[in-house]
């Protein structure tokens, strides 16, 4: 069944979601319909924000007259009131000015690509020697207004300063005439408009315009450029369903196109990776988060094994953030590197700004896993070249997250004067931090040396499971020591690769482990199938290719399903296998739910932080784990009827245990508002604890980071042993009066009643497409009436209309649920 709940987002993505709108992730994954947010626009939703306007002729008069940004003539930006935004005529004609001026230190061509509608993409290379070390690009998303300035104006000061012989003054940070040579000396490859003609229509139409303009399938226009690379491009082999943020569907902001590179913007990129050998550095700026971005776009990185990689086809259709166990390799040097400098990116904005914590620096599958130019640039050494020189990449959002939901697109993607302002300085010290680094070890050429090998035959030996898994009677609590031995490596792992990472970012690496831990240690301790035959699993699934090097659990319910162990020694509510129907419906009730906890705790207080985003998650992947092990009881039954095991329902307790000692708190279930409540309270203790001993004494070290995240964690454990502490005697009680359960590991109570919830009837997709038209039609009358009439197209009054459609859908489909029974 295919409910489209067409208001009820996760409104949580909203956070972080760097260039993809909430309501654009919603259309990707088949959730949304755009009926009402179109609708505020159609009925001609008043701007709050005033944008900086486009500049309407030639400021540089054909380069007759030569740009000067922020750090070398301030002057020019103070005036509010008379900045505009550079048109694609002036990006050109500021080029030549630069050309004019600088002759000797920046050269301009064409890219040997033109554009759908003839335009040129315009390629500098600035320092006065053709071997640039960086590529800087911009204005592959022509709504993210103001990259095209910052890279132009950034360029065009360290030329200025050069010539003159001044420093450059960003805020509160100088760059000295040495910082401004080194730089220069470096070697900068620049395009700062990747896609001229989105950038012309969206400055044209106002109307946050994402892709390029190509003609389209069904009367579409556009191929998202960053979608349009080549090496994760087959995103439908290569990620677990659902996962990534793209789509085939022309209409969608992200459609990947008809092949991998088939733009011209895309090619004018890849072909830079691919024939400027001397590149180490490459950043793509993009608005509007305000974060860089590291790593892979598939997964999150590992360093230990090399033929875990996107070539890898074991792994397709497993990747995707959480997904699987699957890691994407990097070097650890050079992952460290991406890291080391963002963060440094990170820090001096703050100083230059004197405002710390402005920007921050997170994994880019954080956002959603996807493909994005900066995959590309890596994947030129990663593929196994031989000789291929690699290349570190990272993506820049200027910025700033934490807009309201249901917030105009151009409100959020289009700066007013003083974001203008911010963006064209935050930006320029971020470029040059980032060249300042080439400069210096991180820079340094690396090739890939093949040595009469390619990285898929370099696979390491598989980690050998622990002798206990040859033994089927290994006790429990011997399980459970290896695996919290597996919980505690997964974070030291975490924290080894990612020493500046905020705490939440291991936290959501380490979670799913301990999960899994909880759920089955013999099967995270062993894995699945490593040493014991497979005879008949319980429920045989699509056929799985064998040598998967380190199967690990699917996360997601829908991800594909290996074979289940042989013989498991006690039936667990997690193992149970949930059809696809009841599967996609726990996960969009669960969608709900967390949507619903975000809202009540993130964004009510207009706080749409990362950390908030991350708690609804784990909102999301609680509710599902616990709706799914409410399904099972009745198939574990069915199972066991096939096979004669003992049944532990079926029995009374056999042996008088002891009483329980207090159980430790990762072992304790805690139900969802004491979860809520813990997780607020210690997030709460521990902002305050970060604030008053880090950000108070300036303290922006990784020791101080990592005190904070030991209280956090410290005041969660605490705080559930606590809780726990109080539980087991009235869980005792309930569970003598309902069914024996293991005490060592509570789970939540199997809902005994088998009525059917309306929405678990199956519907077919005709019949869903139905209802959800007539509910967004009815919900978008609903919202003309109540809210527009008001003139209030407000949050408040658009979260009515939203539940307006939720409830019509819910209650349409009982009514048909109803009749089909
Ligand atoms: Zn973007």
């Amino acid at each position: 069944m295919k409910l489209q709940t067409a208001l009820t987002i996760l409104a949580f993505a909203c956070a972080s979601n760097g260039c993809l709108l909430p309501h654009e992730i919603d259309e990707i994954e088949g959730r949304a319909t755009a009926a009402p947010r179109l609708s505020i626009r159609q009925a001609g939703q008043k701007f709050n924000k005033k944008w900086v306007p486009v500049g309407s002729a030639d400021r540089f008069k054909g380069g007759a007259t030569v740009p000067q940004g922020i750090g070398s003539k301030p002057q020019d930006f103070d005036n509010a009131s008379k900045l505009s935004m550079l048109n694609v005529k002036e990006i050109k004609s500021g080029l030549d000015g630069l050309v004019k001026a600088y002759g000797n230190k920046i050269k301009v061509q064409s890219s040997a690509e033109k554009t759908v509608e003839n335009r040129d993409i315009w390629y500098g290379v600035v320092g006065g020697h053709d071997k640039p070390r960086v590529f800087l690009t911009s204005g592959v998303h022509p709504r993210e207004r103001g990259g095209p300035d910052n890279v132009l104006y950034f360029v065009s000061d360290l030329l200025w300063a050069n010539k003159e012989n001044k420093p450059l003054k960003y805020g509160k940070k100088t760059y000295s005439v040495e910082d401004v040579r080194k730089a220069l000396d470096v070697g900068i490859a620049i395009i700062p408009a990747v896609n001229p003609d989105g950038i012309e229509h969206d400055q044209k139409t106002d109307s946050a315009w994402r892709k390029n303009r190509r003609p389209t399938k069904g009367g579409n226009f556009g191929v998202d450029i960053n979608r349009n690379f080549q090496s994760l491009w087959d995103y439908k082999r290569l990620f677990a369903k659902d996962t990534a943020k793209m789509s085939d569907d022309p209409a969608q902001g992200t459609y990947v196109g008809p092949a991998a590179l088939s733009e011209p913007e895309t090619r004018a990129v890849a072909n830079v990776f691919n024939k400027v050998n001397s590149l180490t550095w490459f950043m793509d700026i993009h608005s509007v988060m305000g974060a860089f971005l590291y790593g892979w776009g598939s997964a999150l990185e590992q360093h230990s094994e090399p033929g875990m990689n996107f070539k890898n086809t074991t792994w397709d259709g497993k990747r995707g953030y959480r997904s699987s166990g699957y890691k994407e390799y990097i070097e650890e040097d050079d992952f460290k590197a991406q890291v080391s400098i963002s963060e440094q990116m990170v820090n001096t904005i703050g100083v230059a700004a004197g405002q710390s914590g402005r920007y921050r620096s997170i994994p880019t599958v954080s956002l959603y896993p996807a493909l994005g130019s900066t995959d590309d640039a890596m994947a030129k050494y990663y593929n196994g070249t031989c000789g291929a020189n690699r290349i570190n990449a990272v993506t820049f959002e200027f910025g700033r997250s934490g807009y309201r939901r249901g917030t105009p697109e151009q409100e959020i993607f289009y700066p007013d004067a003083n974001e203008y302002m911010d963006n064209v300085m935050h930006t320029a010290v971020a470029m040059m931090e980032f060249v300042l680094n080439a400069a210096g070890e991180a820079g340094k050429e690396k090739t890939y040396k093949c040595d009469g090998k390619k990285p898929d035959e370099q696979q390491q030996q598989p980690q050998q499971p622990p002798q206990e898994c040859k033994q089927d009677d290994t006790p429990r609590q011997k399980l459970d020591d290896l695996c919290k031995e597996k919980v505690i490596a997964a974070l030291k792992d975490c924290q080894k690769r990612q020493p500046n990472a905020n705490f939440q970012v291991c936290r959501d690496e380490v979670m799913p482990v301990v999960q899994r831990c909880q759920a089955d240690p013999k099967k995270e301790v062993c894995g699945q199938g490593q040493d014991q035959p497979q005879p008949q699993p319980p429920k045989p699934e699509q056929p799985q290719r064998p040598s998967t090097p380190k199967p690990q659990q699917p996360q997601r319910p829908n991800a594909p399903n290996k074979p289940e162990e042989p013989k498991p020694t006690e039936p667990k509510p997690a193992e149970c296998k949930v059809d696809k129907e009841k599967t996609a419906e726990i996960t969009r009730q669960c969608r709900r739910k967390a949507s619903d906890w975000y809202a009540q705790n993130c964004d009510r207080d207009n706080d749409p932080s990362f950390e908030c985003r991350q708690r609804a998650q784990a909102v999301a992947d609680q509710c599902k784990k616990d709706e799914a092990s409410k399904l099972c009881p009745p198939q574990q039954q069915q199972q066991q009827q096939q096979k004669p095991e003992p049944k532990p329902e079926s029995k009374p307790e056999p042996k008088p245990e002891q009483p329980p000692p207090p159980p430790p708190a990762a072992e304790c279930k805690l139900d969802e508002q004491k979860t809520k409540d813990i997780d607020k309270s210690c997030g709460n203790m521990v902002r305050e604890f970060h604030k008053e001993n880090c950000i108070r004494n300036r303290d922006f070290s990784k020791e101080c980071e990592q005190k904070s995240t030991a209280q956090y964690d410290q005041c969660k454990k605490d705080e559930a042993s606590k809780v726990c502490q109080q539980q087991p005697q009235q869980q005792q009680q309930q569970q003598q009066q309902q069914q024996p359960q293991r005490p060592s590991a509570p789970r939540p109570e199997p809902q005994p009643e088998a009525k059917p919830e309306p929405a678990e009837c199956n519907l077919d997709e005709q019949k869903t497409r139905e209802i959800n038209k007539q509910c967004v039609d009815k919900a978008t009358a609903w919202f003309k009436r109540n809210c527009n009439g008001n003139n209030d197209p407000g949050r408040r009054c658009f979260k009515r209309a939203q539940a307006y459609a939720d409830r019509c859908e819910k209650d349409e489909t009982s009514k048909v649920c109803a009749q089909q029974q």
